[in-house]
C-alpha cells in the first residue's frame, strides 16, 4: 500500500485517514477562489467602490454612535431600525417584505441553500456576475449560463429556450448588468419571468448609477424578487444587501438566514448612512457625470472600444489587453481583467469610474502603456 502523505498523519490518529481530497464534494475541489489583488498604494478602480469620502459632519455622528454602541450584545435579529431606514429610501409596492444580508452575496447563497433539491437548476446569462455560477457550485445545484447577444443584450429566444428545457428553479439577472454595464430590454425581462417555473431574482446592485428598476414590478409577477446592494453607493465595506419582495418567499428565506448575519455596528452605522442617503446620491451623481466623461475619453482612443454603462465602471476591449492591464499596474492604477474569462470578454478590461482626479491618472497611464506597447 502506497504512504498516504498527509499533514494529518502526524496528528493523533483517528481509525480512518481522511485528507481534503477525500472528503470534500468534487465541485468544490474544482473551483478556483474568487481572487482579490492586493491594492495597498494602488489607484484602486477594480472593485466598484465609491471613491468619495463622507462629509466630516457624519462621520462625527458615526464615531459617536460606535463608541456608544453595546456591542457586549447580539444584534438585533430583526434589525427593525434598519429596515424602517430602508423603506424609508425605496419605494416598496404594498405588503412586500424586506431580508437583509451581509451583503447580497449572502442573499444569493441563501436563495440557492433554498431551492437546492437534487437536479435543480440555477440559470444565469453570460457574460455576468460570477458569483451565480460559483454559489451554484457551493451548493450543488446545476448551473445554466445562456449566452448574451453579441452587443451584451439579452439573447430573448435562446434564454426562453433554455428556460423551457431546464425548467430553472432560480434565475439571475443583473440589472444593470456586471461587467458589461448594460441595462437588459425590461420587455425581454418581463417575458423570462413569465416564462420562468421558478423564481426570477432582479439583481440591482448598481441601481444607484441606473435610469430603471424593477422595484414597482415586485406586485405584478409573482415569482419575482428584487435584490440590492449599498456596496456600490458607499458602503462596501459594512457589508449591506437586501432582498425585496412577498412575504410567503421571504418568511421561507428568513428560517435559513443565520440570525445574527448582520452585527450590531454595520446596522447602526448603515441606519445612519441612509439618513444621508441624498448625499450619497448626489455622490453617485457625480460618478455618473465622471462616468459620461471617462467614456467620451476612452472613445478618442484608437484601439480602444468602450461600452456605454448604467452603472459605476465601463467595460472596454483593448488589443493585447492583459499587457495593457499589466502595464496600468505598474503605473500604480488597478482594474479589472476580464480577458481569460469568459470568451465573448476576449481583450476586455473593466474600470470603476472614480473621482476625476483618479480617472486622469487611468487615462494617462493607459495612454503611457498603449504608446509603450506600440513601439
Ligand atoms: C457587487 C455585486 C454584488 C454583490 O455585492 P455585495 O457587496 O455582496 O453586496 C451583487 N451583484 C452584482 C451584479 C454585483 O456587481
Amino acid at each position: 500500500m502506497q504512504a498516504i502523505v498527509s499533514p494529518f498523519n502526524s496528528m493523533p490518529s483517528s481509525r480512518y485517514i481522511v485528507t481534503p481530497e477525500s472528503l470534500i464534494r468534487q465541485e468544490i475541489l474544482a473551483l478556483n477562489a474568487y481572487h482579490v489583488p492586493p491594492a495597498i498604494g494602488m489607484v484602486k478602480l477594480d472593485a466598484m467602490e465609491n471613491p468619495y469620502l463622507l462629509p466630516p459632519q457624519l462621520r462625527c455622528e458615526i464615531a459617536q454612535l460606535v463608541a456608544e454602541a453595546e456591542i457586549n450584545r447580539y444584534p438585533d435579529a430583526g434589525a427593525h431600525h434598519l429596515k424602517a431606514e430602508i423603506r424609508k429610501i425605496t419605494s416598496l409596492p404594498a405588503g412586500m417584505e424586506i431580508l437583509l444580508g451581509n451583503g447580497s452575496d449572502e442573499i444569493i447563497q441563501l436563495l440557492a441553500l433554498a431551492v437546492a433539491k437534487p437536479e435543480a437548476v440555477l440559470l444565469s446569462v453570460e457574460p455576468s456576475f460570477v458569483m451565480y455560477k460559483m454559489i451554484a457550485a457551493f451548493v450543488g445545484m446545476k448551473y445554466v449560463g445562456v449566452p448574451l447577444a453579441e452587443d451584451f443584450s439579452l439573447d430573448l429566444q435562446a434564454t426562453l429556450n433554455a428556460i423551457k428545457l431546464e425548467n430553472p428553479a432560480l434565475v439571475f439577472l443583473a440589472y444593470p448588468n456586471n461587467p458589461t454595464g448594460n441595462l437588459f430590454d425590461a420587455d425581454a425581462i418581463k417575458q423570462i419571468i413569465e416564462a420562468t417555473p421558478g423564481l426570477v431574482v432582479v439583481d440591482e446592485a448598481y441601481y444607484a448609477f441606473a435610469s430603471d428598476s424593477f422595484i414597482p414590478y415586485l406586485s405584478d409577477y409573482k415569482n419575482l424578487l428584487v435584490m440590492r446592494t449599498f456596496s456600490k453607493l458607499g458602503m462596501a465595506g459594512l457589508r449591506m444587501g437586501f432582498l425585496a419582495g412577498a412575504k410567503a418567499w421571504l418568511e421561507q428565506l428568513e428560517k435559513l438566514r443565520l440570525p445574527y448575519n448582520v452585527g450590531v455596528l454595520p446596522q447602526l452605522v448603515a441606519a445612519q448612512l441612509l439618513e444621508y442617503h441624498d448625499v450619497l446620491l448626489d455622490q453617485a451623481e457625480s460618478i455618473k457625470q465622471e462616468r459620461t466623461k471617462l467614456l467620451a475619453k476612452l472613445k478618442t482612443h484608437d484601439g480602444v472600444r468602450a461600452y456605454p454603462s448604467e452603472a459605476n465602471f465601463i467595460l472596454f476591449s483593448v488589443k493585447k489587453a492583459t499587457l495593457v492591464f499589466e502595464g496600468l499596474k505598474q503605473r500604480g492604477v488597478l482594474i479589472k481583467n476580464l480577458n481569460g474569462g469568459h470568451p465573448m470578454l476576449k481583450d476586455c478590461l473593466r474600470v470603476t469610474v472614480g473621482t476625476a482626479n483618479e480617472n486622469q491618472k487611468f487615462i494617462t497611464a493607459l495612454q503611457e502603456t498603449i504608446i509603450q506597447l506600440a513601439s
